[in-house]
Formats: structure tokens, C-alpha cells, sequence
């Protein structure tokens, strides 16, 4: 992946620090602003967590990142792609993808409420194949 001409292309300016930030999203996927600022610090020793939120926010606001709400943790923050919904693990945390037909779900919601829909945002939970495995 490009980092550079995708910052380019999002009109966001080029810094070493949003270069990596990118970097570290996309290698673990959906990551919480603690765990950027750690693996952040390990290059970057005086670089302060204002200044990630201040990235972040920015690289939000020109929808280069996305930020997850998920009820009672922590958001996380992942590189904007189509829209997806979410299942979260509760035991080791682990944030999968899932790609649903919302059509027919949305069809459902626009004739119960008479509203029109700009987004969604549908987080799920429960055990991983992992987790589910050793619980048993
Ligand atoms: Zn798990
Ligand atoms: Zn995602």
C-alpha cells in the first residue's frame, strides 16, 4: 500500500508520524488510541498523546480514518473502507469485519420510523472461535 499517495489523495499533509500511524493501522486492523500512541512512542519518544489525538482527529475529519464506538470499551480507529459491521470478542477483544446485507434490514427500519438513513453502525458480540474453544 502506498501510504504516501493515500495521505496525498485524503489532502492530508505528510509527516513521518501520520506515516506511521497508517502503517500501524493497517497491519493490526482496528486499534484503540492507547495502543497507537504506544506502538507510536517506540519511534517517536517525545511525541505527546495530544498531538495523536490532534492526527487522528484530523485524518477523521478527511475520512482517511474511521473511529468504531463499541458500547462500554474503547473506540477504535481503522482506515476507512466500505461499510461493514463489526463482531467483537468479549474475552480477548479481537475486532473482526463482517460484511452483512443491510438491505433488508434497512428497507425494515426506513418503513417502521419514516426516516431516511445516512449510516449505520452495528457492532455485535460474543466468543471467538479461539476463545469459544477454550472454554470448553
Ligand atoms: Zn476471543
Ligand atoms: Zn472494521
Amino acid at each position: 500500500m502506498d501510504y504516501i499517495r493515500l495521505l496525498q489523495e485524503h489532502k492530508l499533509k505528510v509527516t513521518p508520524q501520520r506515516l506511521e500511524i497508517v502503517s500501524i493501522l493497517n497491519k493490526y486492523g482496528h486499534v484503540n488510541i492507547d495502543s497507537i500512541y504506544e506502538k507510536l512512542k517506540i519511534k517517536f519518544p517525545s511525541l505527546s498523546l495530544a498531538t495523536i489525538y490532534k492526527n487522528i482527529n484530523i485524518m477523521k475529519d478527511k475520512l482517511f480514518l474511521s473511529e468504531l464506538k463499541i458500547p462500554n470499551e474503547k473506540s477504535v480507529y481503522e482506515l476507512t473502507k466500505e461499510q461493514h459491521s463489526h463482531i467483537v470478542c468479549t474475552q480477548c477483544k479481537v475486532i473482526i469485519d463482517i460484511n452483512l446485507d443491510l438491505n433488508q434490514l434497512e428497507n425494515q427500519i426506513i418503513k417502521l420510523s419514516s426516516f431516511s438513513l445516512n449510516e449505520s453502525s452495528i457492532v455485535f458480540k460474543g466468543l471467538c472461535p479461539k476463545c469459544k474453544n477454550k472454554n470448553n
